[in-house]
């Protein structure tokens, strides 16, 4: 039996950085499905295939093959694209593309393949109300889209990508916007998820935080 903890929310609301430390602190394989959306969207750029190439990118689906190693570098067939799928063409990308059916059927046969039979903690937008609807935990992180503007902007810098504020946090609220009206598996908050807003805290206290949520559960 897996062990399952679901981590959802927008961008930016500290899902990345909290899920790898609690997952390193209490053992669990992190699965990034932002980052296998992502590689969707790299690939149709690699192979120039758009969005309204049906038969196209039913091939592309079909032949896709995403890895997440346990050190967290991300594999799109074969290549290591952990850099590259933080940039500004797949950025743009990544959301329209995100609300097309086929895209996300796939998507949640390698999402559950991935964990199938581990302990996992996995983060995304639907993870507490598609993906794993029966996970053992269910955390909804949060925080204004001011705040998590400010943070983007610094992890980029981090990762040696330039941005300005304004400009990431347009894309923010773009993509909060369509990721929270999409007709399939939208941004939302499961009934049953516990609810953080990280808006004034710091990674360290949010750590803690769930770190004491998981154990309540285990328990
Ligand atoms: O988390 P990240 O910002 O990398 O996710 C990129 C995009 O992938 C999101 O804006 C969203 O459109 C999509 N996504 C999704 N469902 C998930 C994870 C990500 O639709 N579970």
């Amino acid at each position: 039996m897996s062990f399952i903890v679901a981590i959802d929310g927008p961008a930016g609301s500290g899902k990345g950085t909290i899920t790898k430390i609690v997952g390193e602190k209490l053992n669990l394989v992190n699965i990034d499905t932002g980052a296998t959306f992502r590689c969707v969207a790299l690939n149709m750029i690699q192979k120039n295939v758009s969005m309204n190439d049906e038969e196209n990118l039913e091939k592309l689906l079909k032949e896709i093959d995403i890895e997440i190693k346990t050190n967290g570098k991300i594999y799109l067939n074969g290549e290591d694209v952990t850099k590259r799928i933080r940039e500004n063409d797949v950025n743009s990308l990544v959301s329209p593309i995100s609300v097309i059916p086929m895209v996300r059927n796939r998507l949640l046969e390698i999402q559950r393949k991935i964990a199938k039979g581990k302990d996992v903690i996995m983060e995304g937008r639907d993870i507490g109300t598609v993906v794993f609807p029966n996970a053992d935990v269910k955390i909804y992180l949060d925080a204004t889209a001011e705040e998590r503007a400010k943070r983007r902007v610094l992890q980029n810098k981090e990762n040696g990508i330039a941005s300005s504020y304004n400009e990431v946090l347009a894309g923010i609220k773009d993509r909060d916007k369509r990721d929270s009206t999409r007709k399939i598996a939208p941004l939302k908050r499961a009934e049953d998820a516990i609810y953080v807003d990280t808006t004034n805290m710091n990674i360290e206290n949010v750590v803690k935080e769930i770190v004491n949520i998981i154990k309540d559960k285990k328990n």
